[in-house]
């Protein structure tokens, strides 16, 4: 049997149009009562990458959570929502994201993920072991509640890449540092960490995306979509296409389908739900960093001539940068420095992870890309 897809259009946040919208959208591939027990314990996965005003789209928007938290309490289930931000607490960045007042209302604890759990995953798979939040094993079941977004390291942040939040705090550094400038190894640790959470399905907030040099300081753009689907690799080539992406670039459906997570062979997906004659978005704006080479597992000197002329880099911009330290801090392998009172990066430590641009706060970090880079990623569209 195909994986089934289901796709919404969603003109606004309004979350009582929302909740039927994304119950119709649900309701195509099973409905909520094929996969959550009136009695389960459910946990909700959003993206909180940080303390953001939901405008500006680089979290998971709190009507979109609500909407979902609504149809499951209506299901009889109860409902807790968890992550683990890579900066601040749980419930600063839920309280400064707007989700206070549902939660609030809903009766919905938070779930912040501090202790780990270690699974063991020598059945084959590249890695052995992976340390997980153990309070995620403690619910019936996990819903996964992404946000479409750009992602300058791997391309689109969708449903495998959500869960990378239940990697507890810093851990999520050190993964970084194992796979090094091979995206395909760190797509490997994305998919191996999906198996292990098996969301029972991914809702996906396409409402108000992200293009541009995503996940945190790209540039909002309506969508108007609600995605959703149990099989992720083919959840996210459908929404890749829809934005005109190519799939050869999204590294976790192409690693996901070679580790048997999904399909991303649109003619063996099918697709249900509203029409959708406006796409795909050919000017969604992708992020500079896709003209990188994906693997970087080259000799030296073609090695060096890629990183010099090709691939794109973070570069800090003194005049915007508060030598706040948390670049730095979060540097996987410690790549950034302060020199006469300037932040700085070690071009050859930087392993092009992009976590400085995630973090920055202040817009500071910005992504360079060089002429011959530019010449080809604009060859490639
Ligand atoms: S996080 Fe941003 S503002 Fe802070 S030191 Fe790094 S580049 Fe500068
Ligand atoms: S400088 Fe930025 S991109 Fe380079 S390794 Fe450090 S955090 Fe990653």
């Amino acid at each position: 049997m195909k994986p089934l897809v289901s796709i919404g259009k969603a003109p606004d946040y309004g979350v009582s149009s929302l909740k039927q919208i994304i119950y119709d959208c649900v309701n195509n591939i099973g409905g909520f009562g094929a996969i959550v027990g009136r009695s389960d314990k459910v946990l909700l996965k959003p993206n909180l990458l940080r303390s953001a005003n939901p405008q500006q789209a680089a979290v998971t928007h709190p009507a979109f959570v609500e909407a979902v938290a609504s149809l499951i309490i209506d299901h009889g289930a109860k409902v807790s929502l968890g992550d683990s931000p890579p900066l601040g607490n749980l419930n600063k960045v839920l309280s400064k994201s707007g989700y206070d007042d549902f939660m609030r209302n809903m009766d919905i604890k938070p779930c912040p993920f501090t202790k780990r759990r270690s699974l063991d995953c020598s059945d084959g798979r590249v890695y052995r072991r992976l340390d997980l939040a153990e309070e995620v094993f403690e619910f019936d079941k996990v819903i996964n509640l992404p946000k479409v977004k750009t992602h300058c390291q791997m391309g689109l942040t969708l449903a495998v890449k959500n869960l990378f939040g239940v990697v507890v705090g810093t851990d999520k550094a050190s993964w970084h540092l194992r796979a090094g400038k091979n995206i395909d190894d760190f797509a490997t640790v994305l998919v191996q960490i999906f198996e292990q959470i098996r969301p029972a399905i991914s809702i996906v907030d396409g409402i108000l995306g992200m293009e541009g040099n995503g996940p945190n300081s790209g540039k909002p753009r309506f969508i108007g979509l609600v995605a959703a689907g149990r099989d992720p690799v083919a959840l996210n080539t459908v929404i890749a296409t829809l934005l005109d992406f190519p799939i050869e670039a999204l590294r976790t459906s192409i690693i996901g389908e070679q580790m048997g997570l999904g399909i991303t062979d649109l003619s063996r997906i099918e697709v249900i739900g509203d029409e959708l004659n406006e796409f795909p978005l050919t000017d969604f704006e992708r992020p500079k960093s896709m003209s990188m080479a994906w693997n970087l597992s080259y000799c030296n000197p073609v090695r060096r001539f890629l990183e010099n002329h090709i691939i794109t880099k973070p570069a800090i911009d003194t005049f915007v940068c508060q030598n706040c330290g948390v670049c730095m801090s979060h540097c996987p392998p410690g790549a950034i420095y302060v020199k006469n009172g300037a932040t700085k990066i070690d071009r050859r430590k930087c392993i092009s992870c992009f976590c400085c641009h995630e973090l920055c706060g202040n817009n500071a970090v910005k992504i360079v890309e060089p002429y011959l880079g530019r010449l080809l990623s604009s060859a490639s569209r």
